[in-house]
């Protein structure tokens, strides 16, 4: 078992810190929340170095790539050769930075904050196959699938990628219903039709955003998230700033970031992202 120091325990750190103790590993947490260290329910040091001294393993999970890196600055010499992940979604770019002459993966998250309850994330990490390795029984006891994608910063590529096409099919699935409903079309029609042929996407068959055909998502529950557009909106900006640092051309990827914003400013930041079909609906042609 490790020992495992670990850093930012807000509502995805805290659960997995607390699924790593369960796991047997020897955890120790910081955070520069006093609630977020009382809701972590995991031994506490008085500092991010604290926390990284004398570690195997020393862990990230952050709000964003400025985060990331005045974390690390803090507490690199402390850390010493341990091993490093940074499972907060960043910018490509600040994971190849932090990670540049150290043993360090990026190793991002898909699954919410039910994934990290219930120990049922998904991990997408880049850097060296070795630290990989090393890396995996920590990360099994945090999460189900575990993908390495490549190099240092391979893993948030893939994170923005899917996160990216997560948008832009949510918002196709939204048009379709909203088209449906102005033909006359029943949302139970155009579910039994489409989950089956060739428009099936996960947005429509297993976060369908109209009330009916998927019980459990979050259109029954007057789009509560599930996963916050303020959230989407974050992704949806580190996939431009790829795209554009790339050359890569992404006229849907920018379309939805558009999309996204609007909702966001008409009030729709805190709701789930797949409440975009009202302000779809009320769209002018
Ligand atoms: P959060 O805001 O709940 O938690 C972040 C924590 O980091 C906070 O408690 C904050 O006090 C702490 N913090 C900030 N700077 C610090 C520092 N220098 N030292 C120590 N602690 C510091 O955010 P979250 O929802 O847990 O998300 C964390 C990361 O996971 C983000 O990058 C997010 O994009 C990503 N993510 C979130 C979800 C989700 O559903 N919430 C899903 C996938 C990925």
């Amino acid at each position: 078992m490790a020992r495992i120091g670990f850093i930012g325990l807000g509502n995805m750190g805290g659960p997995m810190a607390r699924n790593l103790a369960k796991a047997g590993h020897d955890v120790t947490g910081f955070d520069l929340s006093a609630a977020a260290i009382a809701a972590a329910g995991v031994p506490a040091a008085a500092s991010a170095a604290e926390a990284a001294a004398g570690r195997d393993v020393v862990i990230t999970m952050l709000p964003a790539g400025q985060h990331v890196r005045d974390a690390w600055a803090a507490m690199d010499a402390a850390a010493g050769e341990a091993l490093r992940l940074d499972c907060s979604t960043v910018d490509v770019e600040t994971a190849r930075a932090v990670a540049a002459g150290r043993r360090m993966l990026d190793a991002p998250v898909s699954g919410g904050t039910m994934g990290a309850e219930n120990a049922t994330l998904t991990f997408m990490v880049g850097g060296a196959e070795a630290d990989f390795a090393e890396a995996r029984p920590v990360l099994e006891a945090m999460g189900r699938t575990i993908v390495h994608c490549g190099g240092p910063g391979a893993g948030q590529a893939a994170k923005l990628c899917n996160n990216m096409l997560l948008a832009i099919s949510m918002i196709g699935t939204c048009e379709a219903f909203a088209l449906a409903e102005k033909l006359g079309l029943s949302h139970e029609a155009l579910f039994e039709v489409a989950s089956r042929s060739s428009g099936q996407c996960w947005s429509l068959s297993t976060y369908c955003p109209v009330p009916g055909p998927v019980p459990g998502s979050p259109a029954n529950r007057g789009y509560a998230p599930g996963f916050a557009t303020s959230l989407m909106l974050k992704d949806l900006g580190l996939s431009q700033q790829a795209a554009q640092a790339s050359g890569a051309a992404t006229p849907l990827g920018a379309a939805a970031l558009g999309l996204y914003e609007r909702f966001a400013r008409a009030g729709g930041a805190s709701r789930d992202f797949s409440g975009v079909i009202a302000m779809i609906r009320e769209m002018d042609r």
